[in-house]
């Protein structure tokens, strides 16, 4: 789903995206002149190679999630989660991969390990 930034004004725009199994659903607000916010809940599965035994396992994800979309390149607070589009156009899918990348780098165990 896209949606141009121009026409997140005042009013929130519900969005809802997929990828792979995972899906990102909620709603996109303005928060500033060049930054929208899109807060909701990321759901789904990966499938993941345990970092501990090397035994691949479906990694539930269930959580909040929100992100900073800027129109442009965005520079001003180190400290934001923010993704930038330059084209003047919010692709939610590339939130919802960039998050997903995030979580496929960290370090997961299989319910075995875990239990350890
Ligand atoms: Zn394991």
């Amino acid at each position: 789903m896209e949606i141009l930034f121009k026409k997140i004004l005042h009013n929130d725009v519900n969005f809802e995206t997929e990828f792979e199994n995972i899906k990102f659903f909620g709603i996109a607000k303005r928060e500033s002149k060049d930054l929208v916010l899109c807060k909701g809940k990321l759901r789904g599965n990966i499938l993941h190679t345990c970092d501990r035994c090397g035994e691949e396992f479906s990694l539930l994800i269930d959580e909040d999630l929100e992100l900073f979309a800027s129109d442009g390149i965005y520079k001003k607070d180190d400290s934001l989660d923010v993704i930038e589009f330059e084209n003047g156009i919010l692709n939610f899918e590339t939130l919802l991969v960039s998050e997903v990348e995030a979580i496929k780098s960290d370090y997961h165990y299989c319910d075995n390990c875990n239990k350890i």
